[in-house]
């Protein structure tokens, strides 16, 4: 009975459901450098203050990125129930990354057609942040008298590591296991899929050295280009066939990410790239500094010391045989894989409204990147996270990007199912 009533209370919201996404769509909160998010907070607050949350607005003073000009700006919104019980808390991150090229769309316009919302930011993840919100107010329409809490968080910068985010919260205790007990990110993993976790990455930089000399007498100096092509080739030789002989046993989807990974994310040597416009020559020199930037993205079943120690081991073997190589290589930062139990209480709830009413079993996935579940787990200390929402993973940082309709009213009815069944005494 609950159920039918809240499908149709979602049903009733399509247009405004609509109309909130492209209105989130609509404030360019690009990050970096992290434009708009007091805007968006703003927007926030006034949405769910009608609807009877308690909002507070937090700024990460002094995160990476946080500045008079580009301020962290986050905001949590609790609804306390009648009774005390549980808090299911959602949380969406408000940023999205630049526009890039090749759109046909307006990318901050949130035109519709043809049952899809266009723009960037629109699955990764205005659309489930929106289904989130809709999902709540049928909810709390439905079953005014629930017990426990409903939370609903707007955070900064996920997509730059999610520090000026979602970490700073959990420091702040916002995720503590006393105050929150179920939390749903509804990052775009497809409206029938559960995402339990993601793989572990490990950033570094590595640095090969040389002399400079005049370029007419390369032999007077010391190329650190030639070294790191050494670096390169022996990555291809050893290092590359090594990782992808590593498999997990997590569900890591798509499948070419169930085994370790690395990218080569940049390299640098010599002379700089000259500024636009220019219209001289190059000097003649031997560069006498390469770097590169990895991305090293390992399985549960790994250990963060033995990633860091392959790559030590193979420019330790370089540096035994080839004359002049000298390396330091810089660690950036890390995060540990992260693995929600099949059987957590938000895993199974979310699994038994998915079936009701999509009239399938789910998906068990695990992301080839990290999100914000990495700082729930380790600074939160909470195990019962998983990401859920509406939208199409590989279209996320794409041109055109898009949200189905119908989808972020299946995956709201999905969460709206979800609140009744750990907040109503089983729902019904
Ligand atoms: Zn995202």
């Amino acid at each position: 009975m609950t159920d039918a009533r809240l499908s149709a209370a979602i049903e009733a919201r399509r247009d405004d459901l609509i109309r909130l996404t492209q209105e989130l769509v609509q404030i360019p909160t690009i990050n970096p450098p992290g434009r708009r998010y007091h805007e968006i907070c703003s927007y926030l607050e006034a949405r769910l203050g009608r609807a009877g949350f308690d909002c507070k607005m937090t700024r990460a003073v002094g995160t990476p990125g946080d500045s008079h000009d580009y301020p962290r700006w986050n905001i949590v919104a609790r609804r306390e129930g009648k009774s005390p019980g549980d808090c299911v808390h959602f949380n969406s991150h408000t940023d999205v990354v630049e526009v890039g090229h090749g759109w046909t769309f307006d990318p901050f316009g949130g035109e519709v057609h043809e049952g899809r919302i266009y723009g960037r930011g629109s699955c990764d993840m205005k659309g489930g942040l929106a289904a989130s919100i809709i999902a709540a107010e049928a909810f709390l329409e439905v079953c005014p008298d629930f017990g426990g809490a409903i939370e609903i968080s707007g955070t900064a910068d996920e997509e730059t590591g999610g520090f000026g985010g979602v970490a700073y919260l959990a420091e702040q205790g916002f995720f503590d296991p006393d105050k929150v007990q179920h939390v749903i990110i509804p990052e775009p993993l497809n409206k029938d899929r559960i995402c339990l976790g993601h793989r572990g990455v490990w950033w570094a930089e590595i640095e090969t050295k040389g002399r400079i000399a005049h370029g007419s007498m390369p032999f007077l100096g010391d190329s650190a280009i030639r070294h790191m092509g050494a670096v390169l080739e022996e990555m291809e030789r050893t290092l590359y066939p090594l990782l992808a002989g590593k498999r997990t046993d997590m569900p890591v989807v798509p499948e070419g990410a169930k085994q370790s990974t690395l990218n080569i994310n940049a390299i640098h040597g010599g002379e700089p790239e000259p500024e636009p416009g220019f219209t001289g020559f190059p000097a003649a020199c031997v560069a006498d500094r390469c770097r590169i930037t990895i991305d090293r993205r390992f399985l549960i079943e790994e250990d963060v010391a033995e990633v860091k120690a392959e790559v030590s081991r193979m420019l330790d073997g370089i540096k035994a045989t080839r004359p002049g190589f000298e390396y330091e290589i810089k660690d950036l930062w890390e995060v540990r894989p992260t693995m929600t139990e099949r059987d957590a209480p938000v895993v199974k709830t979310v699994a038994g409204a998915i079936e009701k009413v999509l009239a399938r079993q789910p998906d068990y996935v695990v992301s080839p990147g990290t999100y914000d579940q990495k700082h729930i787990d380790r600074i939160g200390r909470l195990k019962n996270c998983i990401a859920y929402g509406p939208g199409i993973l590989d279209l996320a940082h794409q041109p055109d990007e898009w949200v189905g309709i119908d989808d972020m009213v299946d995956s709201a009815k999905v969460m709206a199912l979800t609140l009744a069944e750990l907040l109503c005494d089983g729902g019904g």
